[in-house]
């Protein structure tokens, strides 16, 4: 197997280009060679991650492509969805991501030989026509948890989205293996907004042409989803669909301090600083708060939060988007000398967070999040219970998941995603009074807490077992790596090629020697 040539296409979204890359350094420890195909911004991002594993002898790199995005009416530069801010530029971004047909294929002719696999975001369903003209087999990575792919799943077949009144109306999700309520707006798959019917189309049908799928998610977590989601699409599991994270807790691909502190992008913060901040608060006492990559919290709903933070008495290192919040948030602490108020025990940290730097510190001992499936795998292999905020997409299921099957969070109250609220609730659906008490309970010592505790510490262990050698996850990804080798080796027979010397892609007139040798490539459109 080793000796295989991967190519890995992420979505251009913090919570999708982070697993990949984690993947990629996955296949690169097991011999694979790797290349991550993506634009010049996320590239940047990505580079500390990547230059430390190829410091670790891992044969990993990331090939930049151009984004069509400037075609499309967009600023030169916005190539990933955290950038998008108006609400006008959101259509665009994916047209334009939809459009990167034909830079992936430019890339791929460029190639001395056909790579033996193409691994395609789920949400990347472009990629599987440029597999298809040129026969490289494609796998499909899902980012979200197996709870949202088997619930959005069972919600389709039954009909109950296209039954449904409104998007308020209570139901049960029927045909799943355990109790889940709520309604559409709590339940709604990727792209399924009106005018994005066609791209959600396009997704299922990439799906279900797929030589295989990866969840990044691990049996010893959701097997029982796992199983549930790979028959319900006639898929056998552990031939086509492997459960092969959780990414972030791979031991292998050699991640040293730096470049795990500059996961997804280099941190806004003096690292150090952060640290000796933790270091100096004893262990499991911090809450670390954040809303990942993209959501966003109403004026009056982080005025909320910040009084329930500083009211709950607990130390806490809040991560906020600076850039992202508007001018009313930081005007609002300012006003409020809200960071001299909670000099002594809270901690701001503006732009881009160390998330795991911070999770794995000793110090931290709750998660304040809005349930992003990564930050949700994150609390778990790090063993910190949740206190659960989700905003939208898959998030209500990730909720559902760590409080309702998994108990390892408390809820903050969240009913509804902020565009489903009316107008006059301002975004407010969490009151100051409601923070305190909900911190007080996951960071309280009662038999509650210790129990919420002492699981979340089992589910570290077990998610960590699964990525090691002997464990699920390992095992899947072997099987994964086994059936690729297979595919190409049928391939090659029926193309009447040895293995070692597939057909050459297109003309080659891009042909680049460093490919493998770690220098980016830049393909134009
Ligand atoms: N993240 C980070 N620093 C930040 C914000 C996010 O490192 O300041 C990482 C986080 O650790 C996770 C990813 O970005 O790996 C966000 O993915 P997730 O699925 O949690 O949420 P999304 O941003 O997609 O809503």
């Amino acid at each position: 197997m080793a000796g295989l040539h991967f190519v890995l296409v992420p979505l251009l979204a913090q919570g999708h280009i982070i697993p990949m890359v984690d993947l990629a350094r996955l296949l690169a420890g097991r011999g694979a060679r790797v290349s991550v195909v993506t634009t010049p911004v996320n590239a940047a991002r990505n580079g500390a991650v990547v230059e430390s594993a190829r410091r670790a002898g891992l044969d990993v790199e990331l090939a930049e492509v151009a984004f069509p995005g400037p075609g499309l009416g967009l600023p030169e530069g916005m190539e990933n969805v955290d950038m998008v801010v108006e609400k006008e530029h959101f259509m665009p971004f994916f047209q334009a991501t939809w459009k990167m047909d034909a830079p992936l294929e430019e890339y791929l002719r460029s190639l001395p030989r056909r790579p033996d696999c193409v691994v395609a975001d789920s949400c990347n369903p472009w990629a599987a026509r440029v597999c298809a003209r040129h026969g490289i087999p494609r796998l499909v990575l899902h980012c979200p948890s197996a709870y949202f792919l088997l619930a959005t799943h069972c919600l389709s077949t039954h009909g109950v989205y296209g039954r449904v009144a409104h998007e308020l109306e209570p139901f049960e999700v029927p045909g799943f293996p355990v109790r889940a309520a709520g309604n559409v707006a709590t339940f709604r798959g990727f792209f399924q907004w009106p005018g994005m019917e066609s791209y959600e189309r396009d997704v299922a049908e990439a799906e279900a042409t797929a030589d295989g799928l990866l969840i990044n998610t691990f049996r010893g977590l959701e097997g029982v989803f796992v199983d549930g989601y790979a028959a319900a699409l006639g898929r056998k599991t552990t031939t086509t669909c492997w459960a092969v994270g959780p990414t972030c807790a791979s031991s292998s691909g050699g991640l040293d301090a730096g470049a795990t502190a500059a996961r997804g992008n280099r941190a806004d913060v003096d690292v150090g600083l952060v640290l000796s901040w933790l270091d100096a608060r004893p262990a499991a006492s911090v809450l670390y708060v954040s809303f990942g990559s993209l959501a966003q919290l109403s004026l009056k709903q982080t005025v909320e939060l910040a009084r329930g933070l500083e009211a709950s008495g607990r130390p806490f290192v809040w991560a906020i988007k600076e850039a992202k919040s508007s001018a009313d948030v930081r005007a609002w602490l300012l006003a409020e000398r809200f960071e001299e108020r909670v000099r002594d025990r809270g901690l701001l940290v503006r732009g881009w967070a160390p998330q795991v730097t911070i999770l794995s510190h000793p110090a931290v001992g709750g998660f304040l999040s809005h349930c992003g499936w990564n930050a949700s795998l994150e609390a778990i292999t790090h063993g910190v219970p949740v206190l659960t905020w989700p905003n939208f997409a898959d998030q209500f299921c990730s909720e559902r998941l760590l409080v309702d099957v998994l108990g390892v969070g408390v809820r903050s109250g969240v009913k509804l995603p902020p565009m489903s609220l009316p107008d006059e609730a301002e975004g407010v659906q969490v009151t100051s009074a409601d923070v305190e008490k909900a911190v007080a309970e996951l960071m309280g010592v009662g038999a509650d807490g210790t129990a919420r505790r002492a699981r979340a510490k089992e589910l570290a262990a077990k998610a960590k077992a699964a990525m090691e050698e002997g464990g699920s996850s390992y095992a899947d990804l072997d099987d994964m790596l086994r059936h690729v080798a297979e595919l190409n080796m049928k391939k090659s027979h029926e193309e009447g090629t040895g293995f070692s010397t597939l057909p050459e892609l297109g003309t080659g007139s891009k042909n680049n020697d460093n490919i493998g040798a770690g220098a980016a490539l830049s393909v134009q459109s």
